[in-house]
């Protein structure tokens, strides 16, 4: 990791991602923070032109700065899409200066937010682990969380009013059964009962 002399408000530390910057001082919303540095390299030289890495910092169509030096240490704050600072372009000075854009606290990241090109070309297809990235995938799952429960739920009370239909129809079964298995002797008994009565009465 580089030195950065002590009179800097921020150190090199462990971040989600690997390496991070973090304020040990509290840094004002407006301060400059640090200039993002390097090489500059000029798109119409071929040399220049097929330089890749993931540091480049593009000032314009023509020059673009090479901050995978080690000394730049601006190299080392992340990207987040809701960031405590910005990047600060002055393509004409091919200067670029990162800048508070909130009160930052000692202990917090550094971050701005890297540009569509980037975000694009390298963080869509890993995801984004940014602070604002992880809570909004944090909420997903928490939501999907209730989703599946109210879904086990609905699918248990469906089974137990099913359940209990036919408990309930299977006792209406036996009753109706009942019924008949009584009904039917008693008619014949007394049809009985009446043609003995009737043989009664002609005798
Ligand atoms: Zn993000």
């Amino acid at each position: 990791m580089p030195a950065i002399p002590s009179n800097k408000p921020f150190r090199v530390g462990r971040s989600r991602t690997g390496l991070g910057l973090f304020a040990t001082k509290p840094i004002k919303k407006g301060a400059k923070i640090v200039r993002y540095f390097g090489p500059l390299l000029d798109s119409k030289k071929k040399k220049d032109d097929a330089i890749e890495n993931k540091y480049l910092f593009e000032l314009n169509n023509r020059w673009t700065i090479d901050g995978s030096v080690r000394k730049n240490v601006a190299r080392y704050i992340n990207h987040a899409c809701k960031p405590n600072a910005e990047s600060d372009v002055r393509p004409r000075k091919r200067k670029v200066v990162i800048r508070a854009i909130k009160n930052i606290e000692p202990g917090d990241e550094i971050n701005y937010d890297y540009g569509t090109d980037y975000f694009k070309a390298y963080l869509k297809p890993i995801g984004c682990k940014c602070d604002a990235c992880e809570k909004k995938r944090k909420k997903k799952r928490a939501e999907a969380r209730v989703e599946r429960l109210r879904l086990k739920e609905k699918a248990e009370r469906k089974a137990l009013k099913q359940a209990e239909k036919l408990a309930s129809a299977k006792a209406g079964t036996r009753k109706l059964n009942g019924a008949k298995a009584t009904a039917k002797p008693t008619v014949r008994q007394s049809a009985k009962a009446g043609a003995k009565a009737n043989g009664h009465a002609s005798m």
